[in-house]
Order: structure tokens, then C-alpha cells, then sequence
């Protein structure tokens, strides 16, 4: 259940500009925090630097504006925060470790401890990694306000994971946690691709003495061959600038339909007049079976 007072975010990465599927999580982050009379920031996740696409935070910016997005206080940067992210680790203390595989030399999607205990003599730490508890498992679960209970055991299911990664950038899942715990986010909505993040980010919170926020994840947008939409799998961006009637037909409205809100406006202050209501309606619903 949100939290009084209510600290919402969107926190894109300026990989391109916002397309449906990004517009989906921006609305529904901004939704949500009306509903609740809360506040909603923008943070660009800029940490994956290698990713970043030059002006795509402005454009972003631009775009949210011409929705009639409006935030509160700054927008920030993660690529600004990293004082932030190395005091975390100084925290962490002895569950950060140094580890020197490369790719090749884990070959399994869960990492199978081999730093864990010191590096090999004559190796040199590249990436640093989070210790997670192997006996007994960790198994973290929350409840989702849209999908309901989530559980994973990231022990089995994950292992160690990154926190810094081999080529110098600090990790999402450290960056993401860090932020949302520092600008006092009560309140995470974004898309269920994010879903299984979820426990990590549970797991470097407790780890770092954070509060836990409530979380609502919404369907992802996907594409005719069921992937998630992306600038990768050729997601259109839809603002060109220009008309509002054009945005609100070609790219508010369908966002909005695809979150289940029945709204029918001819005008941006119309639309959010009408779809903030129908936003609380909606909580009504949920959650929903996955
Ligand atoms: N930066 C992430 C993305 O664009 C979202 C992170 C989050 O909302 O926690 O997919």
C-alpha cells in the first residue's frame, strides 16, 4: 500500500527517445503519484554510459513536458551520483568482494562462487560482486500491487551478483537501489520486465539498512514476436515535437488504453483530468493474477 507522503520516480535510460512501451511506465509512475497526492521525480539511469545515446536524456525530458508530465524538483543523473554508489559499497563492507572471472570463465547464468572466498593467486579483481547468503537460502518475496505475491530465490536462482561492473561502470541494480534509498522514494511503479529485479533490489536494500518501497509493476509493451519493445526490437519514437492533438492520438491515448484506462479526451489537460480517476478506479482491480 503507498505511503504517506508519497515519493514517486520515473527513471529512464537515455537510450532513445521514449517510445509506447516507455510511455507506459512514465504514465502510469505519474498516475500514480497524482492519485496519492504524492511527488513524481525524473532520474536518468545514465549508468550504463556505453548505452547512452547523445541528447536522448533532453529529448526524453522534452517529451514527458509535451505530455504534460511535470516533475517535481531536479531531474538527476546517475552518472553524477558516483560519490553515492562508492560510499554504498564502503558500507557493504566485507559482502562487496573483488572478483577476476571473465564471461567465459563462468559460463552459467549463476555465478558459481569462485572469488568468493579471495581472488586466485596472481589475478586481478575486475567487476565487484554482492555475497548472497547460501545456507540457508536467500529467498526474498514482496507483494505487487498489480501482479500480487513475488518470490524468488536468488541464492539458486542468481548468486553473487555485479555491483560494479569489469568495465568500470557502476552496476543498474546498485545505482537503482542507492537512488531510490537517498531521494526517498516510497512508491516504484515501472514495467514487469523489471519484475524479477525485484528481489536483488530487496536484497541491497536490507543489506545497506534501507527501507523497502512498495512496488506496482505494469505489463510490458511488446512487439509482434513477444519482446519487450526497445529501441533494439524497433520501437518508433513518437514525438517529433509539434502537434499536441497528434501526441495525445498517436501516443496517449493507446498508452493509456494499454494500461486498462478508459479515457476519451480531445485535449492533454482533458486527458489527465480524466485519466487520473481512472487511475484510482483501476486500483480497485488489482492485483491480478500474473
Ligand atoms: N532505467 C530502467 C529502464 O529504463 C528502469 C529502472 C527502474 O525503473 O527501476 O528500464
Amino acid at each position: 500500500t503507498p505511503r504517506i507522503p508519497y515519493i514517486g520516480r520515473f527513471a529512464p535510460s537515455p537510450t532513445g527517445p521514449l517510445h509506447i512501451g516507455s510511455l507506459v511506465a512514465a504514465m502510469a509512475s505519474y498516475l500514480d503519484a497524482k492519485v496519492h497526492h504524492g511527488q513524481w521525480l525524473v532520474r536518468i539511469e545514465d549508468v550504463d554510459v556505453g548505452r547512452n545515446v547523445a541528447g536522448a536524456d533532453e529529448h526524453i525530458l522534452a517529451s514527458l513536458q509535451r505530455c504534460g508530465m511535470h516533475w517535481d524538483g531536479e531531474v538527476t543523473w546517475q552518472t553524477q551520483r558516483y560519490a553515492l554508489y562508492r560510499q554504498a559499497v564502503a558500507q557493504l563492507g566485507e559482502l562487496a568482494y573483488p572478483c577476476a572471472c571473465s564471461r567465459k570463465e563462468i559460463a552459467s547464468p549463476i555465478y558459481p562462487g569462485t572469488c568468493r572466498n579471495g581472488l586466485a593467486p596472481g589475478k586481478q579483481g575486475r567487476a565487484l560482486r554482492l555475497k548472497v547468503p547460501q545456507t540457508p537460502h536467500c529467498v526474498l518475496s514482496f507483494e505487487d500491487r498489480w501482479f500480487g505475491h513475488y518470490q524468488q530465490d536468488i541464492t539458486a536462482d542468481v548468486g553473487d551478483y555485479v555491483i560494479l561492473r569489469a568495465d568500470g561502470y557502476w552496476a543498474y541494480q546498485l545505482a537503482v537501489v542507492v537512488d531510490d534509498g537517498a531521494q526517498g522514494i516510497t512508491d516504484i511503479v515501472r514495467g514487469a520486465d523489471l519484475l524479477d529485479s525485484t528481489p536483488r533490489q530487496l536484497y541491497l536494500q536490507q543489506a545497506l539498512g534501507l527501507p523497502q518501497p512498495s512496488y506496482l509493476h505494469v505489463p510490458v509493451v511488446v512487439n509482434e514476436a513477444g519482446d519487450k519493445l526497445s529501441k533494439q526490437t524497433g520501437a518508433q519514437a513518437f514525438d517529433r515535437g509539434g502537434d499536441p492533438q497528434r501526441l495525445l492520438r498517436d501516443a496517449m491515448l493507446p498508452a493509456a488504453r494499454f494500461l486498462g484506462l478508459d479515457v476519451h479526451a480531445d485535449s492533454i489537460d482533458a486527458f489527465w483530468r480524466k485519466a487520473i480517476p481512472a487511475w484510482a478506479q483501476l486500483l480497485q482491480t488489482l492485483p491480478r493474477s500474473a
